[in-house]
């Protein structure tokens, strides 16, 4: 089937072809991302693929099916940026990556949540520098810590796994527990308000729904430990970013490992290193020293990678041959959490 894939990255024009290799699927690259004023390209393609920074709202979707556009591979687990309502108006369907390596992100979150503690990448420009001082550098073990983890789905779960080996003190809200975590004993789940009472270490990795919009505002910030440390590598919008500035000021949130951020659309994924940075809360968010942040790459593994590239394309073989669309996301989906485990 001819698919034409927006937002190609790199890593899409070398993995999508090497994964087609025997599905044989028609690819089309596009470097630009989906707006409504580029939806015109998908003509003649009855199938797409599009990327979290793609704008999948109500004018795109109209402008899509006006183009003959059906069906939506989505190379994401997430779907916040979907208008599903709008997309079943129009008879597109919507597909996603539901699971490719839960492992890649509660890695990366870990990852950076080291960085950040141990001031890695202070440290290790510093040494460039041939500047072998200590001076600032000062860390705290993660041993013996409490780390309250927010969402323990597929990814929460491999995180609540990893603190454990760090012999952290693993607590955990979720709308649903994981019963396999709690027999195994590796965490204690608790109300919010006792989560953000009792956490030295907060990581956030429930999906971006109305419902956890702003979850993490100053309300929030007030009623955690002063000092706090919060790890974001799921979606920006669950955190009020100005309401995270202010707590940053004030000592509130001793430091924040970020890999999204709510405005994220048009900045992450592009090289801005030679024009200017327009978002203002973005750029104080940068001036932090205690703010560490990647650019939403906590997928970013060669197994993660492989596994989104292979689900896209079988994705569109199941539509292509009319069978049932095992991954497909629809308006009417609510939230099932155990049926997506
Ligand atoms: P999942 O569906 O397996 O788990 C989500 C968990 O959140 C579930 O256990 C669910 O019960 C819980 N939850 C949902 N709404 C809730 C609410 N209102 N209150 C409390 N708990 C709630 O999802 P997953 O695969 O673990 O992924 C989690 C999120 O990680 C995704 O939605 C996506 O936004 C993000 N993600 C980020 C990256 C990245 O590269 N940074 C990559 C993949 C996924």
């Amino acid at each position: 089937m001819k698919i034409a894939i927006f937002s190609a990255q790199s890593f899409d024009r070398e993995f999508l072809p090497l994964m087609n290799w025997e599905i044989g699927h028609e690819l089309t690259f596009f470097d630009t991302s989906l707006r409504k004023e580029t939806a015109v390209l998908a003509h003649g393609y009855a199938c797409i693929s599009c990327s979290v920074g793609d704008d999948l709202g109500g004018e795109t979707m109209e402008a899509l099916a006006k183009n003959g556009v059906r069906l939506i591979a989505l190379r994401s687990a997430g779907y916040n940026q979907v208008d599903l309502a709008a997309a079943e108006k129009q008879g597109i369907h919507i597909v996603r990556v539901p699971a490719y390596s839960p492992h890649a992100i509660a890695e990366h979150a870990v990852a950076l949540l080291l960085a950040l503690n141990r001031h890695i990448p202070k440290a290790s420009n510093r040494v460039r520098d041939l500047n072998f001082s200590l001076e600032g550098l000062m860390g705290f073990d993660l041993h013996g810590k409490t780390v309250g983890v927010i969402g323990t789905g597929k990814i929460g779960s491999v995180m609540v796994k990893i603190l454990n080996g760090f012999g952290c003190k693993v607590i955990a809200y979720d709308l649903t527990e994981d019963d396999q975590l709690v027999r195994s004993e590796m965490v204690r789940y608790t109300s919010l308000e006792a989560l953000y009472r009792e956490s030295d270490i907060i990581s956030l990795h429930v999906p971006l729904t109305p419902k956890t919009h702003h979850l993490i505002h100053s309300e929030s910030f007030a009623q955690m430990k002063k000092g706090v440390y919060l790890v974001n590598t799921s979606r920006g919008g669950l955190v009020d970013t100005k309401e995270l500035i202010s707590a940053l000021k004030s000592g509130q949130v001793g430091a924040a490992a970020l890999d999204v951020y709510e405005e994220e659309e048009g900045i992450f994924y592009h090289d801005l290193s030679v024009g200017m940075l327009k978002d203002d809360v973005l750029a104080r968010l940068l001036t932090f020293p205690n703010v560490l942040m990647t650019s939403h790459q906590a997928f970013f593994t060669r197994e993660a990678v492989s596994n989104i590239a292979l689900t896209t394309l079988l994705n569109v073989s199941e539509f292509e041959s009319g069978k049932t669309l095992s991954h497909q996301v629809r308006a009417s989906t609510h939230y099932f959490p155990l049926a997506a485990r």
